[in-house]
């Protein structure tokens, strides 16, 4: 692993305010900060920059992060949890299916409610698990650096939506820290190379391919005008340099003999060689062969590999990213010839087959010369340094997925569309649709289809005490606000009364990551069915407004109608109120017109009547006008 060289870290003392970042990894986690315009990641003394993202729990109740925490991996895993960012904003239900990768305990307290680790007899939330991480890289900069390390930036996936997002600032306040920004990982690894600053105008198209620990994610991003969009992303949130460790066990065990369940039964045994594969995958990045030995049945056996048997065993899982990236590039609309940029993140590109691969993929050298470890704590170090007006570095993050509310007929009325850049403030006029309401129900959405039903429901509230007024009287204005760090605020405010009231949308279970995707997904293969339905839903409902309308019109104005104009009325209501119940959009379409057409020209002349008996002493229906 790259140990920091002490000449970076020379003259710690730093007298001035620092800014940090934070990489807070499912694997392993970094904090960096920007020293004379460079950044740094930055190593407790005697330690790897890298800390692995685990914590242990003592039976005295002492409790270990890092490499401390990482020996007691498989010979107390009840009490050593890892991957715990996988949990983050995550309710039991959305985790069900993956329960086999955790070998501590998660509560199973209601679908919907988020998950709790149980340890002997404490519950820990992931938020409170990822805080004990983020202190303990506050802790180790604080020691090195001997300044207090309070505001930070820290980094999450792209995919992260808003309750993954809120979890993780919550986790930095809960660790003391002040977070200035959450800001996607892509982003970081981009800004670390220099791309975004305010000079460059020129549009780039740019991958950044991520293969960590457990997971890999490719994101496409273009630059243009210091501003990033991310275009695409896709990945699998279970692949990654640990299933290349468990490839050269299993060949191992197979060489030796030795059946695979011999590492349930000596965990010891499993611990150590896993951990001896992991050293040969690493000592195979600039070695042709590896060896080295393990105790077994009272006699040391022999472990080889040679990097040509490595990569035959990890064929597979490269092929996979691969996938990954075809997929994405699709969804982003570009061609690899498009690509100007490819940048390597993540400990597992250092294989050499995945740079070998990816080379041949895109059809450009990807770019690896910064440490692929470190890149995204460096990205994060440079963005919180833009805070203090040091740097230049001008960001823009999007939102991942559409956001807006329910209207009549469960449509979905987009209020701030997806890929839209954050902070943003956006809004919208709605009224009531029945006479005298007094409540209004304000359902949040996120997602991509025409229909609520087809999306994610994030929150909802009710504005109340409305003065009762007939229905499409009463001005209620809904205003969406995302925050930097993508978190939502909802207000709705009656304008003739004043009546106001707001939520912060922290949503209290989140999206699989797979989740995004697929919603994505289905919004453009269904995109044609929708619009129909829509288009069909809408008709429908301007249907059921004429009918409520005109049944009143005939009912309030009668007096000033001839009985002519009275039944021919009633005969285009009854056609019309037996087609809304059809799936016939035109003929419904063509009976409002029929009904529309008949009734304009008196329409018009009994509200003149009634106006005029209204400013003789009688009241207006003001709904009519
Ligand atoms: P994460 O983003 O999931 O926290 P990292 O980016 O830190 O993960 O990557 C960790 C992975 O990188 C581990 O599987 C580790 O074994 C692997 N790795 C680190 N160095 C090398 C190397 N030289 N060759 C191959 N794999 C490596
Ligand atoms: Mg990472």
């Amino acid at each position: 692993m790259a140990k920091i060289s002490i000449d970076i870290i020379s003259g710690d003392l730093t007298p001035e305010k620092v800014y940090f970042g934070i990489d807070l990894g499912t694997t392993n986690s970094l904090i960096a900060y920007v020293k004379d315009g460079k950044p740094h990641c930055i190593a407790d003394f005697g330690k790897e920059v890298i800390v692995p993202s685990i914590i242990h729990f003592d039976k005295s109740g002492a409790i270990q992060v890092g490499d401390e925490a990482k020996t007691f991996l498989l010979t107390d895993p009840q009490n050593t949890i890892f991957s715990v960012k996988r949990l983050l904003g995550k309710s039991y239900k959305d985790i069900q299916n993956d329960l086999s990768h955790f070998s501590y305990k998660i509560i199973d307290n209601g679908e919907n409610e988020l998950v709790k680790i149980q340890i002997g007899e404490r519950f820990y939330s992931p938020i409170e698990l990822s805080a004990l991480i983020l202190k303990e890289l506050k802790k180790r900069a604080e020691h090195r650096l001997k300044v207090p390390v309070q505001d930070v930036v820290i980094t999450v996936p792209a995919y992260f939506n808003d309750s993954q997002r809120q979890a993780t600032k919550d986790a930095g306040k809960l660790a003391g820290l002040n977070v200035l920004r959450i800001i996607s990982e892509p982003t970081a690894a981009a800004i670390a190379y220099g791309l975004g600053l305010n000079n460059q105008h020129e549009k780039q198209n740019i991958v950044v391919y991520d293969l960590g620990g457990g997971t890999f994610d490719i994101t496409v991003l273009t630059l243009e005008e210091g501003v990033f969009d991310i275009l695409a992303t896709n990945g699998d949130t279970y692949l990654g340099g640990d299933d290349m460790d468990i490839a050269i066990v299993k060949f191992w065990l197979q060489q030796h003999q030795i059946p695979e369940n011999y590492l349930n039964q000596n965990k010891p045994f499993a611990q150590q060689i896993r951990l001896l594969a992991e050293k040969a995958k690493k000592h195979l990045t600039n070695h042709p062969n590896f060896e080295d030995s393990i105790h077994f049945n009272h006699q040391n056996i022999k472990l080889t590999l040679e990097l040509s048997t490595f990569n035959n065993l990890i064929q597979s899982i490269v092929e996979r990213t691969l996938n990954c990236c075809k997929a994405a590039l699709k969804d982003s609309g570009l061609s690899y010839k498009d690509i100007d940029k490819v940048i390597l993140v993540g400990g597992s590109t250092r294989v050499p087959l995945v740079k070998q691969k990816i080379e041949e993929f895109f059809g450009i050298k990807p770019l690896d010369n910064i440490d692929p470890d470190q890149i995204v704590a460096l990205g994060a170090a440079l963005q919180a340094d833009a805070f203090l007006g040091k740097s230049e570095v001008y960001l823009a993050d999007i939102t991942p997925l559409s956001l807006g509310i329910e209207t009549v007929g469960g449509l979905m009325d987009v209020i701030i569309p997806r890929n839209t850049k954050i902070p943003t403030r956006a809004g919208r006029l709605y009224t009531t649709s029945i006479d005298g309401q007094v409540n209004l129900k304000i359902a949040v959405y996120q997602g991509e289809r025409e229909l609520v039903k087809e999306n994610r429901k994030l929150g909802e509230f009710i504005l109340k005490g409305i003065p009762a007024m007939p229905a499409g009287l009463p001005k209620i204005d809904i205003q969406f606000f995302i925050d930097s760090d993508g978190i939502l605020k909802v207000t709705a405010k009656e304008l003739r009364s004043g009546v106001e009231q707001t939520i912060e949308i922290q949503p209290s279970f989140g999206l699989t990551d797979e989740e995004v995707e697929k919603r994505l997904l289905d919004s453009i293969q269904h995109a044609q069915e929708d619009i129909e339905t829509r288009l069909l839903l809408e008709v429908k409902e301007e249907a059921k407004q004429i009918l409520y309308t005109t049944d009143k019109f005939l009912r309030n104005y009668s007096q000033f109608l001839t009985s002519e104009e009275i039944s021919g009325t009633q005969k285009l209501i009854h056609h019309l109120s037996e087609v809304v119940n059809t799936e016939q959009k035109d003929v419904i379409q063509k009976a409002i017109e029929a009904l529309n057409n008949f009734s304009k020209p008196f329409a018009q002349r009994v509200m003149d009547a009634a106006i005029h008996q209204a400013l003789t002493g009688k009241n207006i229906q003001e709904d009519f006008r």
